[in-house]
């Protein structure tokens, strides 16, 4: 199978990652205030972005740094070094401005600080943002600084733990330990029987949401295995015939979605409500429906996920 398309993340690199800068202990401190520097914030783990919603990268000023409390070099391209930093949460003495964005949050954030630019919630800027090194910064980043802000503590004593190799480690003062970014390999797959598509919702999904079955891969498992105790826990559907299709870097908070395909040998659907909300059959030309804006019962991921992706390719003939 080949495509020639990219998932929204998931587009050749386009930074130099530089491991030689990732050692040097000042970077953070001293090459931050560079010209040739570049820092992309982030409040309550959303982007900064202009009015067109693209992202914004300010030059390091010294009373912009001050409000940072995390920082990390994210790469360099085209001689431009870039660096993410968080905006600590109480860098406002207005209570009623500190931003407590909710999972599909639309609504557009404004700090007093910075009252040429907005802050939104990086999911509903997926459509927007294509195969480009802006997709790459913003993933890079949220995923980054999430995790700093999760693993605050080291897991071996439970000391609090230091910043380390320009944000690419965390490192404990008390034991010693150095503890790396970690990344949570999620299945999500295209299971098909014959016309029809196999479909799920979640239960905070917004009303009418249905996508593709996925689930966190467990310690000791295959992706094949993976997708095959998903499908089973979620819907009761018993599958086989499973194929890598593509993956997508997912900062939400640090996931990556493994997408494959697999064509189901059973029809009955079960749906185990502990899981999901719903499962259901479609078929491929009620789908087109769908997306054609014709239904409006059931709605489809959006543009940027790797789930529209996948649904897209198997629209267009292109995932059999
Ligand atoms: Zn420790």
């Amino acid at each position: 199978m080949e495509i020639n398309e990219y998932v929204t993340f998931a587009n050749p690199s386009q930074l130099e990652r530089k491991r030689d800068k990732l050692e040097d202990i000042d970077l953070l401190n001293h090459g931050l205030r560079g010209k040739d520097s570049r820092v992309l914030l982030f409040w309550q783990g959303m982007p900064m972005v202009d009015s067109q919603s693209m992202p914004v990268f300010l030059e390091p000023k010294p009373k912009i740094l001050d409000f940072l409390p995390t920082k990390v070099f994210l790469g360099t391209n085209s001689g431009i070094d870039y660096y993410a930093g968080e905006i600590a949460l109480q860098s406002t003495s207005q209570p009623n401005v500190v931003a407590k964005p909710t999972l599909f949050d639309t609504k557009i954030y404004q700090h007093p600080n910075f009252p040429n630019y907005q802050f939104q919630n990086l999911r509903i800027l997926l459509p927007l943002l294509g195969e480009s090194l802006n997709a790459e910064l913003l993933a890079t980043s949220k995923a980054l600084l999430g995790w700093h802000k999760a693993h605050k503590f080291c897991s071996s004593c439970g000391a609090s733990s230091d910043l380390g190799h320009t944000g690419w480690s965390r490192i404990c003062p008390q034991c010693k330990s150095e503890h790396f970014p970690r990344c949570d390999p999620v299945v999500i797959m295209l299971i098909t029987h014959q016309n029809r598509l196999l479909l799920g919702r979640s239960y905070h999904w917004p009303r009418g949401m249905h996508s593709l079955l996925a689930g966190f891969m467990e310690p000791g498992e295959s992706i094949e295995s993976a997708v095959k105790r998903e499908v089973y826990e979620e819907a009761e559907i018993v599958v086989d015939n499973i194929s890598y299709v593509a993956s997508q870097p997912w900062p939400f908070p640090t996931s990556l979605m493994i997408g494959c395909k697999g064509i189901a040998l059973t029809e009955e659907i079960k749906p185990q409500i502990e899981e999901i909300e719903n499962a259901l059959w479609l078929e491929r030309e009620e789908v087109m429906e769908i997306y054609g804006g014709f239904r409006t019962d059931i709605t489809l991921p959006r543009k940027g996920s790797i789930a529209e992706f996948m649904i897209r390719k198997w629209l267009e003939g292109t995932l059999t």
